[in-house]
């Protein structure tokens, strides 16, 4: 197990202090870049498990930052964003940000995020099968596996909860989605990713109406959820 190192990109020295001991607390490093341009020096510097970056930043915009680093690195990013702003929250996801955690934060939601967001950097990326929570995914045989039942699922519901579970616990945006089922090409729009979800929380939700697993992000996109343990520990094998 080795210890997490995160570089902290954020202007505001109230955020700082409540972020830096959060995390060290959780038994991982923090450096804290106050601007853009520390960010891709730190960067270039040092070796690092995730960006946490701010998007209203001094120099730079948060989303500009984010598509610096994505340029030579696929780090694990998640931005931080004031409640509301939902278009730079898409924007970042665009640019190639994994997640976002909105402020204020609490504590337990960001550390969670972090785990999920340096979990889903490799060990479940190319694998045949991803278990999550009861929830059991052969990615090639299109067999899906749910509190030991088999479950069975069209190609489309199939490849909407491959792209799911492979952001596990992250979102997965109604554009990612959509380029992802029905090719980067299609006409497909959010009405049809939204009928897509129902059926496949049909076959998957005890109730599809307050559905568990397959969570809505208001106006961003979906995201898997699994019942997991709740330790604060921000390590990784
Ligand atoms: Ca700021």
């Amino acid at each position: 197990m080795k210890k997490l190192r995160i570089l902290v990109v954020e202007d505001e020295p109230g955020i700082v202090r409540v972020l830096e001991p959060t995390i060290s607390a959780a038994g991982a490093t923090v450096k804290v870049a106050w601007d853009g341009r520390e960010a891709v020096t730190h960067l270039k510097d040092a070796e690092y498990d995730l960006v946490l970056c701010d998007l209203g930043l001094p120099d730079m915009d948060g989303k500009e930052l984010v598509g610096k680093i994505r340029e030579g690195s696929d780090i694990p990013i998640i931005v931080l964003s004031a409640s509301g702003a939902e278009e730079d929250r898409i924007r970042a996801l665009d640019a190639g940000a994994d997640d976002f955690v909105g402020k204020p934060f609490s504590a337990g939601e960001l550390l969670a995020r972090i785990r999920a967001a340096v979990r889903r950097r490799s060990p479940t990326r190319g694998a045949q099968k991803v278990r999550f929570g009861e929830l059991e995914i052969d990615m090639e045989r299109r067999r899906v596996v749910l509190q030991g039942e088999e479950i069975r699922l069209s190609a489309r519901e199939h490849s909407l909860l491959r792209l799911l579970a492979q952001s596990s616990d992250g979102v997965a945006t109604h554009r990612e989605i959509i380029e992802e089922v029905w090719g980067p090409d299609a006409r497909a729009e959010t009405q049809s990713v939204r009928v897509l979800v129902g059926q496949l929380r049909q076959k998957l939700e005890e109730d599809p109406s307050s559905p568990r697993i397959v969570r809505t992000e208001p106006g961003i996109g979906y995201r898997l959820s699994a019942p997991r343990t709740a330790a604060a520990e921000l390590t990784y094998e």
